[in-house]
């Protein structure tokens, strides 16, 4: 279990299922409820209950509603290649830009140096791999439906960042992130200035950060600072999404776990090896299975299945249903996740390969 206090946005904490009902709790976070979910339906992780909770949703399908303009933002930390686990956002990014948000999508190399101790001009290597990842994942970096940047050089983000840092105390970062470097803590603030970026360049408008739970301390920080100094801002939303934990039964996908989790950079024998190892909510054995049906909600192969690689709801939900009733083998589906991961993961780097010219350009690199 998570202290609450400690949820760590830098350190990829992993959480219990009770840590969830207790983190809504305790910091506000409304659950999606039924009537919500109809409304946005069409989006695949809300469909799905990926999606789980939110703050000030309703906003945006407001937005939607009346044909006003909302922004979705999110970013990604370019210390390495994509893999299950960050594809995740990238993949709700798009979906929300789909529905009509502009995608605001910042390439977070300060925090990537502050953390990780990654040089920009070595960030910038992966900025390009992973912004050319979430283009052929579908992003369009069309300027009226997209704004990249990178942090490093974005001047609109350090303003931001400088203007709300006067509000801002050593024991208020304390409170919510611990002790940390200070330059864990500028990260934070520079972030603030990635998530009020879309307001301060288009003027006040709703907009939807989509992340995993342990990101909340930045979204409640951004509230606070945005309700301090921008008065006439909408106070940024967020979705919360389930953290995938890692595929082998590792408590989270984390590099000192290298069966938890495949990047896409990876070759297609390393990933069929990882997904075939992959931990399932299977029996002991064919008899159990049959006799006593298998645990779903348990398994990783589901939920790879359920978060990346199975377009069509009905099939998921059949084969919940004849896994619980012992109607489907492990070894069957297992296969079956891993003919439809290698065969996205072929496509994928088709696709991407023909993107990077285009990551190149986007970011301003010759
Ligand atoms: S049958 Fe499929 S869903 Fe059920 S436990 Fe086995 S791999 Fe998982």
């Amino acid at each position: 279990m998570v202290d609450d206090f400690k949820i760590d946005p830098w350190g990829g904490s992993a959480i219990e299922e009770e840590d969830y009902t207790r983190l809504i709790k305790k910091f506000g976070i409304e659950e999606i409820s039924e009537s919500l979910r109809q409304k946005m339906i069409e989006n695949r992780f809300i469909r799905r209950k990926i999606i789980f909770g939110h703050r000030d949703l309703g906003l945006i399908f407001k937005a939607i509603e009346k044909g006003q303009p909302w922004a979705v933002m999110s970013g990604i930390k370019p210390s390495g290649p994509f893999h299950l686990g960050t594809s995740t956002t990238a993949l709700e990014i798009v979906e929300f830009q789909k529905m009509g948000g502009k995608a605001y999508y910042g390439i977070a190399d300060i925090e990537s140096w502050e953390d990780n101790g990654i040089p920009w001009e070595e960030a910038e290597i992966t900025a390009v791999d992973n912004l050319a990842d979430i283009l052929a994942l579908g992003l369009d970096p069309s300027p009226e439906k997209a704004y990249i940047w990178r942090q490093s050089l974005e001047p609109k983000v350090k303003d931001i960042c400088f203007k709300v840092s006067r509000l801002v105390t050593q024991n208020m970062l304390k409170a919510i992130y611990g002790e940390r470097t200070f330059g864990l803590y500028i990260s934070s603030l520079v972030q603030v200035g990635d998530i009020i970026l879309p307001q301060v360049r288009e003027g006040p408008q709703p907009t939807l950060v989509p992340v995993g739970i342990d990101q909340d301390p930045h979204i409640r920080l951004t509230r606070d600072l945005t309700r301090r100094n921008y008065k006439k801002f909408f106070l940024p939303g967020a979705t919360y999404h389930y953290l995938l934990a890692g595929i082998d039964g590792s408590e989270k996908m984390a590099k000192r776990h290298p069966n938890s989790y495949f990047t896409f950079n990876e070759s297609l024998e390393s990933i069929e090896k990882k997904v075939k190892g992959a931990l399932t909510g299977g029996r002991k054995n064919l008899k159990e299975q049959k006799e006593l049906g298998g645990e779903p909600q348990k398994c990783m192969i589901y939920k790879i299945l359920m978060y990346h690689f199975e377009e069509d709801d009905e099939k998921l939900a059949k084969d919940f249903e004849m896994c619980v009733k012992g109607e489907l083998m492990c070894g069957d589906h297992k296969q079956e996740c891993v003919e439809k991961v290698l065969k996205f993961i072929k496509s994928h780097k088709k696709k991407k390969e023909k993107l990077i010219d285009k990551a190149r350009s986007l970011l301003n690199i010759d």
